[in-house]
């Protein structure tokens, strides 16, 4: 009796196998299934800054790994997973890294909000990460007891220059840029009319664990690595992103702008969430004409 129903329950299965190979005229049909269907990744640190888009997912399942929040769903039918990182830098390359061995997505972005170093942008405008950078890798000025603290002597040190000793290596003492990927970038400037609310513009994302209020600090970065906006996620998420060859993209709302007083505005998490979800949907419809 068992057997019988087995061998019945294969028969839809055999079938359908029959007919994906003759659909794709090749053995490896399985395989590039997978590819794709590599999903999405979406990252955001706070609720504030995740749970916005996780609510446009459809068919959503959430799935938990230590304290970091995963959403799997779909948008338009394609995978997306939305990513509840928490904030910070740690947390960011952790939830990073545990995203991609789970799920090997096919890009990842991530996303939220941040702090003007320009005066040009406005709470509510958006910023592409043409570049994105860590403003906290510094190797500090050599100077003795009772010299004080230079810290606009400090140097940018680039952990990823060698495996060898950063503090000891001239070649270390240079700013690392990570590239935004052109696809994702493209897909973000070609939806950049949709959104209302701001101006959206390609830029530099700078990342640290540190809230910089200090007015000469803030130009220090940005004369010096061209910043356009600081946050505390993006460079974490880029470095692994790269350690694993995924394209990434950090795209980054102004909630906040000292240099032009632009008081905080928390509802600016929201708009970004809008705005990155069509840039999903754009970069769907590319990677389905592929
Ligand atoms: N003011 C917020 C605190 C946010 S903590 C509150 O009270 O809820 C910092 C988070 O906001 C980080 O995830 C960081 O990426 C982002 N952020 C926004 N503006 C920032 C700024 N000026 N400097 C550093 N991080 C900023």
């Amino acid at each position: 009796m068992k057997n019988l129903f087995t061998r019945f329950a294969l028969i839809p299965v055999l079938l359908l196998s029959v007919l994906a190979g003759c659909s794709s005229g090749s053995g490896s049909d399985s395989s590039e299934k997978d590819e794709a269907q590599q999903p999405i990744l979406i990252e955001g640190p706070m609720p504030i800054e995740a749970e916005k888009f996780a609510e446009r997912l459809e068919d959503v399942e959430e799935e938990k790994s230590g304290t970091f929040v995963f959403y799997k769903g779909t948008v338009d039918g394609y995978p997306v997973i939305v990513s509840k990182t928490g904030k910070g830098m740690e947390n960011t390359a952790a939830a990073t890294a545990v995203a991609i061995e789970k799920y090997d997505p096919a890009a990842i972005i991530n996303q939220g909000t941040s702090g003007g170093h320009d005066p040009d942008l406005h709470v509510f405008d958006i910023v592409l990460g043409k570049r994105t950078t860590n403003l906290g890798s510094l190797k500090t000025s050599d100077i003795d007891e009772g010299q004080g603290i230079e810290s606009t002597e400090w140097k940018p040190m680039d952990l990823m220059a060698s495996e060898g000793s950063a503090g000891e290596d001239p070649n270390a003492e240079k700013i690392r840029y990570y590239k935004g990927d052109e696809e994702l970038l493209a897909a973000a400037n070609s939806v950049k009319d949709t959104y209302r609310k701001g101006k959206v513009v390609e830029g530099t994302i700078g990342s640290a664990d540190v809230w910089n209020n200090e007015f000469d600090r803030i130009n220090w970065f940005h004369e010096k690595y061209g910043t356009s906006v600081e946050e505390m996620e993006g460079a974490a998420a880029a470095q692994i992103a790269k350690a694993y060859d995924v394209p990434f993209l950090g795209i980054r709302i102004l909630s906040n702008n000292k240099t032009n007083d632009g008081e905080y505005n928390p509802d600016t998490a929201a708009a970004n969430q809008e705005y990155v979800y069509e840039v999903v949907k754009e970069y769907i419809s590319t990677l389905s004409k592929k």
